[in-house]
């Protein structure tokens, strides 16, 4: 928010100017503090400027059904849907997710850079935000033939993008703690980002040496543990 949309908005918070829609009635879900609270919500272009007893120009009572942030789905593989990105958009919206952080790693391991450039352009303005990880593991061992090479090289020029934002899941954990060159280079490249992991199991010395490389996270824990 810039310096000029603060100040037409602060006057819409005081409440000296009635903001355009006021949901009334509202089950408020606060995240921060986990409870629920019955208020109101005072909206004013796009942006929530008030929550508590508010007037507006235009009130909906809602009956106390929940008002809530969107959901941010931060790992997901959108091909699994089967569905194209814009109809996937449609179909999490309405289940209230309203972010993803998405890893294209089955179409680049067949299409490469253009199926990663497909995802960029298919989820532009798509109603919810697409964020991506660059698939790190394109083949993801030396004996795959899946069609598609996927290197620091072709990497490069999708470094970046304001929607990447770093490597997906590292799934060659082998190749890492050989110390594989070209695995390294792709973190290396991509340093300054989140570097996502995939080590279900690895412990010890070789979680060790896996965070060492440069891996940040890892979704895949078998337990509470090792989470
Ligand atoms: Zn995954």
């Amino acid at each position: 928010m810039d310096r000029k949309q603060k100040q037409r908005l602060i006057p819409y918070a005081l409440q000296q100017k009635l903001p355009e829609l006021v949901l009334k009635n509202a089950g408020v879900v606060d995240v921060f503090s986990k409870r629920v609270r019955k208020a109101d919500v005072a909206i004013q272009d796009g942006v929530i400027v008030g929550v508590g007893d508010c007037r507006g120009r235009e009130e909906r009572d809602l009956g106390g059904a929940f008002v809530a942030p969107g959901f941010i789905d931060s790992h997901v593989h959108i091909e699994s849907s089967m569905v194209s990105p814009p109809l996937f958009a449609e179909k999490i919206l309405a289940h209230g997710t309203t972010a993803v952080v998405a890893d294209p790693h089955e179409i680049v391991n067949v299409a490469g850079g253009a199926g990663m450039e497909y995802m960029l352009s298919q989820t532009e303005n798509a109603g919810v935000r697409f964020y991506f990880m660059l698939p790190s593991c394109v083949p993801i061992s030396s004996i795959e033939h899946n069609g598609a090479v996927f290197g620091a090289d072709r990497m490069r020029r999708f470094r970046g993008h304001p929607r990447v934002l770093g490597l997906g899941e590292v799934m060659d954990c082998p190749g890492v703690l050989r110390g594989d060159g070209g695995l390294l280079e792709k973190i290396g490249l991509m340093e300054g980002g989140v570097i996502d992991g995939h080590a279900p199991a690895v412990r010890g010395r070789e979680l060790q040496a896996y965070r060492l490389a440069g891996v940040q996270t890892d979704h895949e824990c078998t337990d509470y543990a090792q989470a």
